[in-house]
Protein backbone atom coordinates (compact mmCIF):
# COMPACT_ATOMS: atom_id res chain seq x y z
CA UNK A 1 0.00 0.00 0.00
CA UNK A 2 1.03 3.61 -0.52
CA UNK A 3 1.80 5.94 2.35
CA UNK A 4 -1.86 7.26 4.67
CA UNK A 5 -0.30 10.47 5.02
CA UNK A 6 -0.17 13.23 1.95
CA UNK A 7 3.34 13.93 1.12
CA UNK A 8 4.56 17.02 -0.95
CA UNK A 9 7.98 17.75 -2.16
CA UNK A 10 9.30 20.79 -3.18
CA UNK A 11 10.90 20.74 -6.33
CA UNK A 12 13.32 23.91 -6.02
CA UNK A 13 14.59 22.99 -2.29
CA UNK A 14 13.81 19.14 -2.05
CA UNK A 15 12.05 19.44 0.82
CA UNK A 16 9.46 17.24 2.30
CA UNK A 17 6.09 18.20 4.07
CA UNK A 18 3.09 16.68 5.26
CA UNK A 19 0.11 18.99 6.07
CA UNK A 20 2.74 22.09 5.77
CA UNK A 21 4.96 20.74 8.24
CA UNK A 22 8.53 19.95 6.92
CA UNK A 23 9.28 16.17 7.43
CA UNK A 24 12.88 13.86 7.63
CA UNK A 25 12.69 10.70 5.91
CA UNK A 26 15.16 8.32 7.21
CA UNK A 27 16.44 4.61 7.61
CA UNK A 28 14.66 3.27 10.93
CA UNK A 29 18.62 2.01 11.63
CA UNK A 30 19.90 5.33 11.69
CA UNK A 31 17.51 6.67 14.09
CA UNK A 32 17.29 4.09 16.53
CA UNK A 33 21.56 3.82 16.28
CA UNK A 34 21.81 7.36 17.30
CA UNK A 35 19.21 7.02 20.29
CA UNK A 36 21.57 4.03 21.40
CA UNK A 37 24.28 6.27 20.94
CA UNK A 38 22.90 9.26 22.91
CA UNK A 39 21.15 6.74 25.93
CA UNK A 40 24.80 5.15 25.87
CA UNK A 41 26.80 8.70 26.70
CA UNK A 42 23.83 10.10 28.99
CA UNK A 43 22.92 7.01 30.87
CA UNK A 44 19.19 5.87 30.52
CA UNK A 45 18.01 7.79 33.03
CA UNK A 46 19.70 11.19 32.46
CA UNK A 47 18.71 10.56 28.67
CA UNK A 48 15.18 9.73 29.15
CA UNK A 49 14.43 12.84 31.11
CA UNK A 50 15.80 15.28 28.47
CA UNK A 51 13.53 12.78 25.78
CA UNK A 52 10.52 12.87 27.57
CA UNK A 53 10.73 16.78 28.07
CA UNK A 54 12.31 17.78 24.20
CA UNK A 55 9.42 15.28 22.83
CA UNK A 56 6.22 16.29 24.88
CA UNK A 57 7.06 19.90 23.64
CA UNK A 58 6.91 18.82 19.59
CA UNK A 59 3.89 16.72 20.29
CA UNK A 60 2.29 19.94 21.92
CA UNK A 61 3.33 21.87 18.84
CA UNK A 62 2.13 19.66 16.50
CA UNK A 63 -1.43 19.20 18.42
CA UNK A 64 -1.49 22.89 18.60
CA UNK A 65 -0.88 23.69 15.07
CA UNK A 66 -3.49 20.65 14.14
CA UNK A 67 -6.07 22.85 15.58
CA UNK A 68 -5.00 26.11 13.93
CA UNK A 69 -4.77 24.49 10.38
CA UNK A 70 -7.65 21.77 10.74
CA UNK A 71 -9.95 23.20 13.46
CA UNK A 72 -10.05 19.73 15.40
CA UNK A 73 -11.21 19.65 19.01
CA UNK A 74 -8.79 18.47 21.48
CA UNK A 75 -9.92 15.14 21.31
CA UNK A 76 -10.10 14.43 17.68
CA UNK A 77 -6.58 16.54 17.96
CA UNK A 78 -4.69 13.71 20.47
CA UNK A 79 -6.29 11.00 18.05
CA UNK A 80 -5.00 12.34 15.22
CA UNK A 81 -1.56 12.42 16.95
CA UNK A 82 -1.59 8.88 17.67
CA UNK A 83 -2.89 8.62 14.23
CA UNK A 84 -0.61 10.08 11.86
CA UNK A 85 2.69 8.78 14.49
CA UNK A 86 1.14 4.90 13.09
CA UNK A 87 0.84 6.17 9.57
CA UNK A 88 4.95 7.56 9.50
CA UNK A 89 6.05 4.34 10.65
CA UNK A 90 6.88 4.56 14.79
CA UNK A 91 4.56 2.10 14.73
CA UNK A 92 1.03 1.34 15.12
CA UNK A 93 -0.70 2.94 18.20
CA UNK A 94 -3.89 2.62 19.52
CA UNK A 95 -6.47 4.15 22.50
CA UNK A 96 -7.11 1.76 24.11
CA UNK A 97 -9.03 3.43 26.90
CA UNK A 98 -9.35 6.83 27.55
CA UNK A 99 -10.75 9.04 30.65
CA UNK A 100 -11.08 12.62 29.51
CA UNK A 101 -13.09 13.80 32.92
CA UNK A 102 -11.24 11.11 34.84
CA UNK A 103 -7.72 12.66 33.64
CA UNK A 104 -6.33 9.10 32.39
CA UNK A 105 -5.45 6.61 29.64
CA UNK A 106 -3.81 3.50 28.49
CA UNK A 107 -2.28 3.61 24.85
CA UNK A 108 -1.26 0.53 23.15
CA UNK A 109 1.60 0.12 20.36
CA UNK A 110 2.17 -2.71 17.82
CA UNK A 111 5.18 -2.92 15.62
CA UNK A 112 7.52 0.07 18.02
CA UNK A 113 10.59 0.68 15.82
CA UNK A 114 12.47 0.33 19.21
CA UNK A 115 11.41 -2.88 19.74
CA UNK A 116 11.70 -4.18 16.40
CA UNK A 117 15.31 -2.68 16.29
CA UNK A 118 16.17 -4.22 19.79
CA UNK A 119 14.94 -7.67 19.27
CA UNK A 120 13.71 -9.61 22.62
CA UNK A 121 15.16 -9.65 25.68
CA UNK A 122 13.91 -10.77 29.60
CA UNK A 123 12.78 -7.18 31.38
CA UNK A 124 13.82 -5.11 28.33
CA UNK A 125 11.48 -2.00 27.80
CA UNK A 126 12.98 0.14 25.55
CA UNK A 127 10.54 2.18 23.84
CA UNK A 128 10.71 4.82 26.42
CA UNK A 129 11.03 7.58 23.84
CA UNK A 130 7.13 7.50 23.39
CA UNK A 131 6.38 8.65 26.82
CA UNK A 132 7.40 11.70 26.29
CA UNK A 133 5.16 11.72 22.58
CA UNK A 134 2.30 10.54 25.51
CA UNK A 135 2.90 13.34 28.17
CA UNK A 136 3.05 16.08 25.32
CA UNK A 137 -0.42 14.80 23.59
CA UNK A 138 -1.96 13.61 26.99
CA UNK A 139 -1.36 17.51 28.57
CA UNK A 140 -2.80 19.41 25.12
CA UNK A 141 -5.64 16.47 25.53
CA UNK A 142 -6.20 18.11 29.34
CA UNK A 143 -5.26 21.57 29.07
CA UNK A 144 -2.58 21.34 31.49
CA UNK A 145 -0.09 23.93 31.75
CA UNK A 146 3.05 21.87 31.35
CA UNK A 147 3.33 18.31 30.25
CA UNK A 148 4.97 17.25 33.91
CA UNK A 149 1.72 17.12 35.55
CA UNK A 150 1.46 14.05 33.35
CA UNK A 151 2.61 10.77 34.51
CA UNK A 152 3.55 8.07 31.46
CA UNK A 153 5.03 4.86 31.63
CA UNK A 154 5.63 1.98 29.07
CA UNK A 155 4.40 -0.31 31.53
CA UNK A 156 4.92 -3.45 29.40
CA UNK A 157 6.83 -3.75 25.84
CA UNK A 158 6.80 -6.39 23.10
CA UNK A 159 10.81 -6.70 23.33
CA UNK A 160 10.43 -8.36 27.04
CA UNK A 161 9.06 -11.07 24.98
CA UNK A 162 5.93 -11.81 27.01
CA UNK A 163 3.51 -9.30 25.03
CA UNK A 164 2.42 -8.86 21.39
CA UNK A 165 2.56 -4.91 22.42
CA UNK A 166 3.95 -1.94 23.80
CA UNK A 167 1.83 -0.44 26.44
CA UNK A 168 1.54 2.91 27.81
CA UNK A 169 -0.72 4.51 30.69
CA UNK A 170 -0.65 7.83 31.59
CA UNK A 171 -2.53 10.02 34.23
CA UNK A 172 -2.65 13.46 35.40
CA UNK A 173 -0.85 13.93 38.58
CA UNK A 174 -3.63 14.78 41.00
ZN1 LIG B 1 8.11 -1.22 23.81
Amino acid sequence: MQPAVPIDVDETSGIWRTDGLPMVYMPRHFLVNNHLAVEAALGRDAYRAILRAATAKSAIEWCEEQVRGKGLDPEATFRHYFQRLSQRGWGQFSIDALDVAGRHGSISLRNSIFALEAGQGPGQRVCYMFEGFVTGASSFLLGLATATEVECEETCCACEGRHDHCRFDFAAKP
